[in-house]
């Protein structure tokens, strides 16, 4: 064994780190600001008990209430696909747990996020504060309304799969606002679907299959 090299803890997590980032970067996030706010945002932080050793795998893994927290890469790609910019105010739908909030947090200058599950809120809410992400504000709801209150939007990404684009989210979108969203049926591949607002309507593109638990309509009793 050689010994790490000066600044680097024992454990080994600046090798951790650079696998974390090639794999992103293997998966087609290049991105430089992308990849440094998910080298900033430890996925450590986001996954619990026996799941917890496969944090930096790019693998979705399982949360509480039945739930999953995404695979890195593609919350870099759908990250990257929302095109941020620094004084953008950002929607997710979905707030899992928490991490893809936290990377958004890193890249906007605010941080709408909505759950269903109150104890998922709770739980991500606990995090954002220890981390000191006091841009991200966290709510329970049912997030196929969105946030009339908050809209317009520039960015909105959802985090669960949809069978169409929601209208009532793309109606709280800005004009040359994008919104990023799953599309299609929950037990099958569902198509990752770029939207923008233009003055005249609204463009669609579709940038790769995915796979996300459903989006569903109503709060959770919990
Ligand atoms: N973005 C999350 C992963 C989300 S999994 C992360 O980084 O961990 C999808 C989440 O969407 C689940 O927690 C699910 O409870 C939530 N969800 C599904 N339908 C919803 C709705 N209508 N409103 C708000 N959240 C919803």
């Amino acid at each position: 064994m050689t010994r790490p090299p000066e600044g680097d803890d024992s454990d080994g997590t600046a090798e951790r780190k650079m696998r974390f980032l090639f794999q992103l970067r293997s998966a087609g996030v290049t991105d430089a600001r992308v990849l440094s706010a998910m080298e900033r945002i430890d996925r450590g932080r986001f996954v619990r008990g026996i799941f917890a050793d496969r944090a930096y795998a790019d693998v979705p893994l399982p949360i509480a209430c039945g739930q999953t927290i995404s695979q890195p890469s593609i919350v870099g790609l759908m990250t990257q696909a929302l095109r941020i910019g620094p004084r953008d105010t950002v929607l997710e739908i979905g707030t899992g747990s928490g991490y893809q909030a936290a990377v958004l947090a890193c890249l906007a200058r605010r941080v709408y996020t909505v759950e269903r599950h109150r104890q998922l809120a709770r739980e991500a809410q606990a995090l954002f504060a220890d981390l000191g992400l006091s841009t991200i504000v966290s709510l329970v709801g049912d997030g196929s309304r969105g946030l009339p209150d908050q809209a317009p939007f520039d960015r909105i990404i959802v985090t669960a799969a949809a069978e169409d684009p929601p209208g009532t989210l793309l109606s709280q979108l800005k004009i040359g606002g994008i919104m990023i969203v799953p599309v299609g049926q929950s037990d099958a591949v569902q198509s990752l679907i770029r939207v923008t607002r233009h003055e005249s309507g609204f463009e669609y593109e579709e940038l790769r299959p995915v796979r996300f638990v459903p989006l569903i309509e109503g709060t959770a009793n919990d």
